[in-house]
Order: structure tokens, then sequence, then C-alpha cells
């Protein structure tokens, strides 16, 4: 294909793309090669427009991380601990009870539970803490946790636990509002020597996307994204967006997707690995709108954007996640998330209004099959009319 070729074909897929057509995988490779940034930012945002407004939502969360062992080394990863490592833990119901009462006494909706990935297949320890609370599965333990954080405090549950079976995600639904796995990208040649997911066996991107489909199976609103700058290409990242897209077009369950910008740090494997720029990551965002349209919730972390984040919203974001009042980012703990009141100052900055919202996206909140009795009674006493946070 001539230069001249792909610019034609970019001009026109950017057209389609404002008229909401959305973009294949082809014209988004052309736009990848050869639109300009600024041009790609103006699309987005139009696509934005569309189909969200001038409206950008937040959850206030609790973070509870209720593991830290986990059986995978993934390259980037500074959450994970082996038995014995300084900040290796299990909680307790008592920790996990006490922690998730303080979020709902700060104000918190949403009780974010992300631990490490079935640390039973490969620590004793871990068995033997799972055998004293009554369960062999961490995730057996995990849908209990949450069945307790919302009966016990009324926040509602989002767990994120990594790679997740049928009978696990049936468990899940039962107690909470929406669930959650990184697709992080399709890519398998990101599992060879030397690279982030060599010794990372819940990354093989058939496993993960296997979860998303079992998700979209059972009705559960489902929380996925890429992580970028983790050694993949333009192309990868964009497969891994058309993948995600494939399932939302074939089960509607995919309620966000996240992109998350790689951060080093100096106790990981990648520590001098190079982070992705601004540019790229907007490049990216820009991206993701135009291919996953106008009305998917698109999300950008804001603290891993430091200063930079009030720029995340040029990419067509309409999302900032959940933003913690009482717990830090366990996962980028370097990297504290901006106060309520100056995300709130920085997005109505740029003409948008910011709305707080539930675990579960507003479109959701009226689609009856996809939450259990309890979880709905919870919801509909934390819901306004339009489906935002009361
Ligand atoms: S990123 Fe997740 S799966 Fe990978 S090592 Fe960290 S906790 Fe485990």
């Amino acid at each position: 294909m001539t230069y001249g070729t792909t610019t034609r074909k970019a001009e026109t897929a950017l057209e389609g793309a404002r008229r909401e057509q959305g973009v294949s995988r082809e014209d988004a490779l052309a736009l990848a090669e050869v639109a300009r940034l600024d041009e790609l930012l103006e699309a987005a945002s139009a696509v934005r427009q569309q189909g969200k407004g001038n409206t950008v939502s937040f959850s206030k969360k609790v973070f509870i991380p209720l593991t830290t062992l986990c059986r995978d080394y993934c390259g980037y990863c500074t959450f994970r601990k082996d038995p014995g490592q300084p900040g290796a833990h299990f909680m307790t119901p008592d920790e996990v009870f006490a922690l998730a009462e303080q979020g709902r006494r700060a104000g918190c909706k949403e009780a974010l539970v992300s631990l490490g990935d079935q640390p039973e297949r490969i620590f004793p320890e871990a068995r033997e803490f799972l055998k004293r609370q009554g369960y062999a599965r961490t995730l057996d333990y995990l849908a209990a946790m949450c069945e307790l954080v919302l009966d016990g405090t009324g926040l509602l549950p989002h767990a994120n636990p990594g790679v997740m079976d049928g009978p696990a995600l049936d468990k899940l639904k039962d107690s909470n509002a929406s669930v959650g796995l990184m697709l992080e990208n399709v890519s398998v040649r990101l599992m060879g020597d030397g690279l982030p997911h060599a010794d990372a066996p819940d990354k093989v991107p058939s496993l993960r996307l296997r979860t998303i489909e079992e998700a979209g199976k059972r009705a559960i609103a489902f929380t996925t994204g890429i992580l970028i700058g983790i050694g993949e290409t333009m192309e990868e990242r964009i497969d891994s967006l058309v993948a995600i897209r494939a399932m939302h077009e074939k089960y509607g369950h995919i309620q966000e997707v996240i992109v998350q910008n790689f951060r080093a740090k100096a106790d990981i494997p990648m520590a001098n690995h190079p982070e992705p720029s601004l540019d790229d990551m907007l490049r990216t965002l820009a991206l993701a709108r135009l291919i996953l349209g106008a009305h998917m919730n698109l999300q950008a972390p804001p603290n891993l954007s430091y200063e930079d984040f009030p720029r995340l919203l040029d990419g067509g974001i309409n999302d900032w996640g959940g933003i913690s009042p009482v717990t830090k980012d366990f996962i980028n703990p370097e990297a504290a998330w901006p106060q309520i009141a100056r995300l709130e100052k920085e997005t109505e900055a740029r003409g948008f209004v910011l709305r707080e919202r539930l675990a579960l996206y507003p479109e959701f909140v009226s689609r009856e099959n996809f939450l259990s009795p309890c979880v709905r009674k919870r919801l509909n006493a934390l819901a306004a009319s339009d489906g935002f946070a009361n």
C-alpha cells in the first residue's frame, strides 16, 4: 500500500468514524500509521460527544487487596508477592469488613476487590489459609468476601480476581454488581522468553478471552481493557480492542474498556523499560474510541498520567474509573489518585460535567437479567432515576 493510498484510506476512515460508523481493523491500522494526532483526537472527541454528550463519570470506591499472593510473575507487577516477602498477605474476613466499612463511612459506594491469580495452585501457605477459612479455592473465598461486603456494608462489590471459570462467575454474580478482567493484550508473543508474560500462565490470551465470554453468557456486566507500553505493537493493541468489540457485539456485556499505561517502578523486572509517552497514550485512546464506537464507556486512570491527566479527556474518554478517598492504588502505589474536588475542577474546566456512577454503569442498571436479587435491592437504593449514583 502506498503512503498516498493509506492517507486517503485514513481520511475516509475518519469521516466514517465521525458519522458513527465505527472503524474496521484495517481502517484502524491505517489511521494508526498515518493520521495526525490532532485529527485523531478531534474525531474521537466528536464520536464521544455523539454517545456520551459532555458527561464524564467516576466511581467512589474503596480498594480491597484481598491477597497479594499470585501464581504469576508479570514483568511489570509490583502488587504480587511470594509468601514470606514483605507485604505478602491474605486478608481475613475481619480485615475485609473493617476496610469496607471504612469506605462506607467515607461515602464510597463501590468495593473494588483486587487480588493475585490462583495463589493456591503453587503456594501451600495460600492453601492453608483458605482451608482455615473453609475454602479450597481463592475464587470461592472471594465470592464469600463479596457477600460479606454486600450484606454487611451495602457497598456494591466489583471483583477483579484474574482468570475465572463458569462456576466462579456464577457465584460472583450473586454478590457483584459487575466483574472485571483486563484482557491486557491478545498477543501470545508477549509470553515469549524475556517478555512480560513469560512466567504468567494466567496471561494466556485465550484463557482471558474465555473468561470474558463466559461472563457474557451469564449476563454479567464486565470491565476489561488493554495495558499499553509493555512491549506490544500498535497492531497488537488494535487487535486487542477489536477482540473486545467482538465480544461485546456477541453478548452486549462489556460495560467499560480501560486503556491503562505502563508505569515503571524500581522494584519490578521491567524497571528500566521505557514508559509510553502521553502522545502515545492519547493516540491509543483515540483509536480505542473510534474502534469501540460512541456508546462504549472508555476509561483511563488519571493517577497514571500525574499532572497531565486532564489531557486524557482529549482522547475521547468518558470515565475516570474508581477514585478512592480512603485507600491508595495498590497496583500503582507510587501514583496517588487526584482528589475528587480536583478531578471535578479539571473536568469542568474542559466543558464537561462530572457525575458519580456506581460499580454498574447507568445503561446496565435497568437490565434486569444482569443482576442478582440481592444486588438489585442494594442498587435500587443507590441509583438515581438516570442510573448514576443518587
Ligand atoms: S499483574 Fe496480576 S497476574 Fe500478573 S503478577 Fe501481578 S497480580 Fe499476578
